[in-house]
């Protein structure tokens, strides 16, 4: 089922979403010259006085505003450990949401396929891994798991210009006026830094590959912002998303900034 009467009119949707990104104010302040660093200065930013209590996927498209954490697929590539301790870091956690066309229950999917580890019987396609996975993974910890259909999407499409790496868990892209649509990973915040790696790959995969705006990042680079509380931070966090996104080569920015919490 399409969404759109013809190609034409999903063509001139995906033009339009792409014009909107790229006039959107951070994108218009990093090409008039302007560091990430001196963006996030000149804001006065404050911390939201309530901690988030939903988790969900980086996908840029399950972004509605504050009041949750994003990790690929609401933590599918985190490690028990780390999602443990995305839940003692946000003591307000109640609901772990899935969604309609997660690219990383694709991938979680063809890992266990290819590594010949079973599945449930009643799991037979990626959309019925990510509803399982985040149902059991939500009884586990003892959350309420929630389900975000196709129509709760802020669009059909990817229109994620980067990725918002959060080294703190507590700086939300939503709190920095005039970002542009990212996907948003605060797996860093907890993650000793494999897990981080497959998430930071996997990310830019989907915001480079054939779902992405990957035909107008021919002539613009795909962001990393990464945030942190200090330079050791950064630095760690730049090395890991090296590793992760090295073979992209200059189709790749990352920007950095010191967090101001
Ligand atoms: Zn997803």
């Amino acid at each position: 089922m399409s969404h759109f009467e013809n190609q034409e009119e999903e063509i001139n949707h995906v033009n339009s979403l792409w014009e909107k990104e790229m006039s959107s104010r951070v994108i218009t302040l990093l090409k008039q010259g302007s560091s990430l660093q001196e963006i996030l200065d000149a804001e006065a930013l404050k911390k939201p006085l309530v901690s988030p209590d939903t988790m969900k996927c980086s996908d840029g498209r399950c972004y509605t505003g504050l009041g949750s954490i994003y990790s690929a697929g609401g933590g599918m590539l985190a490690t028990d450990e780390e999602f443990g301790d995305i839940i003692k870091k946000n003591p307000n956690l109640k609901i772990l949401t899935s969604h309609d066309g997660c690219g990383a229950s694709e991938i979680l999917f063809a890992y266990y396929k290819d590594n010949n580890i079973p599945l449930p019987e009643c799991v037979t396609t990626p959309a019925e891994l990510a509803v399982w996975w985040a149902k059991d993974k939500a009884q586990k910890f003892g959350l309420e798991h929630q389900h975000i259909s196709t129509e709760e999407l802020n669009d059909i499409h990817h229109h994620e210009l980067g990725i918002w790496v959060d080294g703190t868990g507590n700086l939300d892209p939503g709190l920095i006026s005039g970002m542009p649509n990212v996907f948003t990973s605060e797996l860093a915040s907890v993650s000793k830094g494999k897990s981080f790696v497959k998430e930071t790959e996997a990310l830019t995969g989907i915001g480079l590959g054939k779902h992405g705006l990957d035909k107008f990042l021919d002539k613009n680079p795909f962001y990393i912002f990464i945030c942190a509380k200090d330079e050791v931070e950064i630095e760690r966090l730049i090395a890991l998303v090296k590793e992760a996104v090295g073979k992209y080569g200059n189709k790749v920015a990352i920007k950095t900034a010191i967090s101001p919490f």
